[in-house]
């Protein structure tokens, strides 16, 4: 530990972001660099607590007293080494994490905590410009050949792991591009896709193979791949939406918070040549339904779209402003989030039941009914109407942001006939399906979530999977 009174000199910052009404004008990543004297301030207000909570906070174990010390030394190639020892993709993590970690740090106890997610993001830039980050090839190969199904976070972790125990890798994706999530859902101006694009390149010149645009269960069936590989990886995700199976639900205008992101994503990457007008809300009305980040992203996209009014609505109640008491420290503060998306504009209401979509006499999507709830058992999911609340939201878009219920199980789920969970994800014992040579990881397992989870999970299943190998061998 640097400087033992570093949090005593230092307060937090806030990260450095680009004025609102510029980056509104642009789809590009916002969040500046500081000087690098700040990271050495910033780095030193950890305090190298004999229990390190973050440690725990973070689904990766991110040894992050260690990478903070190391910082504050000037020692950016240790940080580096210390930081990829856990994290693949500290360049993912380090945009886009909410950071559990900082929710557990101990400063946060009574003071505000380490900005520990903006350093990470630094320390991999930072490699990356050093030309520390490089392929990495396995010490020894093996005979072994396995195929990893999907190219999000937990399917790239999946293959850079099983790859580096010398293992042959091949990562099938259906998507023209690999990234999944990465790439084609959440924004670019939280996550660059050529920071995607720059990794995926580094795993390819390492030796791991990609065959995008290729769907396994209908292009490639899942005899074809048990066939040709000694086990598979299945990251396939969690991609059936949750729907709101309401009046006016087939008006046009309403659509699912995807088919606006991935449209987006694909417009600003020229795989599309341009917005259609389905899904472009330059001076429309929208309502986001669902308050969270995919909803955040919604409005994010209809701000730089240039929409005329966006509302976000959400059905729980607002969320408090500091940690209830039955929400103590570490847990994950359900406090009310203002992610930069919100503070670029939008009007947020909560407690508020959709009670119908209202169209006009061509099918057009022109309004929303909503009406005021009060929640009289939480835990159940109990609540009441409040009475004479109803109201009429004007409308010409609505993005359904509530959610996915489950991986998709029309093809390789069904053809490899795998067991399902009571939620109906893939069901593993350590990572291994009812199928004994079939894995699976991301949120296809564990249910919607975070890339650092997904991460943690591929990183996990790569190992099982190298153990069923081993077994297998002798
Ligand atoms: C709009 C949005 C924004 C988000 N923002 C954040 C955020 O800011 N921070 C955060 O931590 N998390 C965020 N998340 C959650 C995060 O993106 C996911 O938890 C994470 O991507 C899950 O990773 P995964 O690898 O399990 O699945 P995915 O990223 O969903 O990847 C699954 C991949 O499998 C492919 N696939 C599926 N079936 C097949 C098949 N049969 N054959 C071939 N390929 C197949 C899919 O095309 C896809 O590319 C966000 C999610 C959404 C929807
Ligand atoms: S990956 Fe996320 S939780 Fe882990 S240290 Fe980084 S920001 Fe924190």
């Amino acid at each position: 530990m640097g400087d033992v009174r570093g949090f005593l000199k230092h307060d937090r910052i806030k990260k450095s972001h680009e004025a609102i009404d510029k980056r509104l004008g642009h789809y590009n990543e916002f969040t500046k660099s500081w000087k690098k004297e700040e990271y050495t301030n910033q780095a030193s207000r950890c305090m190298d607590c004999g229990i390190p909570f973050c440690h725990q906070g973070c689904p990766l174990g991110n040894k992050i007293p260690d990478f903070n010390d190391a910082v504050y030394r000037d020692d950016w190639k240790e940080a580096f080494h210390i930081l990829k020892s856990t994290n693949n993709f500290p360049e993912f993590t380090g945009r886009i994490c909410p950071a559990p970690c900082e929710a557990s740090c101990v400063l946060g106890l009574n003071n505000e905590a380490v900005n520990i997610e903006h350093i990470e993001r630094e320390i991999i830039e930072v490699a990356f410009e050093q030309g520390w980050e490089r392929p990495t090839v396995a010490k020894k190969k093996t005979s072994k050949r396995v195929a990893v199904v999907g190219s999000g976070p937990a399917g790239l972790a999946a293959a850079d792991e099983l790859f580096k125990m010398g293992h042959e890798v091949v990562v099938y994706e259906r998507d023209k591009e690999a990234g999944g999530l990465l790439r084609y859902g959440i924004p670019d101006f939280k996550l660059s896709k050529q920071v995607v694009a720059r990794r995926i390149a580094l795993m390819e010149q390492a030796g791991v193979t990609f065959k995008t645009g290729l769907e396994i269960g209908k292009d490639v069936t899942a005899n074809e791949l048990e066939a040709l590989y000694d086990a598979v990886v299945l990251c396939t995700g969690s991609t059936v939406p949750r729907d709101l199976p309401i009046e006016g639900r087939e008006l046009n205008g309403v659509h699912y918070a995807m088919e606006f992101l991935t449209h987006q994503n694909k417009v600003i990457s020229g795989e599309l040549k341009a917005l259609s007008p389905e899904l472009n809300v330059h001076g429309k009305n929208v309502v986001v339904i669902g308050g969270g980040d995919t909803g955040a992203d919604c409005v994010g996209t209809s701000n730089r779209q240039r929409a005329n009014s966006i509302t976000q609505i959400e059905l729980l109640d607002k969320p408090p402003t500091a940690r209830a008491q039955e929400n103590p420290w570490p847990e994950w503060p359900m406090v009310l989030n203002t992610s930069t998306s919100h503070e670029e504009g939008a009007d947020r209401e909560w407690s508020l039941l959709t009670k119908r979509f209202i169209g006009d006499d061509t099918g057009k999507l022109t309004g929303l009914e909503t009406v005021k709830i009060q929640w009289t058992d939480k835990s159940a999911f109990k609540f009441e109407e409040v009475t004479g609340s109803n109201q009429i939201i004007p409308c010409d878009k609505a993005f359904l942001a509530i959610g996915f219920v489950h991986t998709q199980k029309k093809g390789v789920v069904e053809q490899f006939d795998l067991e399902l969970d009571s939620r109906g994800n893939i069901k593993c014992q350590k990572f291994q399906s009812s199928k004994p040579h079939v894995f699976a990881a991301g949120d296809n397992r564990r249910g919607q979530s975070l890339v650092v989870w997904a991460i943690a999970e591929g990183r996990k299943a790569a190992m099982a999977v190298d153990n069923f190998l081993v077994e297998v061998e002798v």
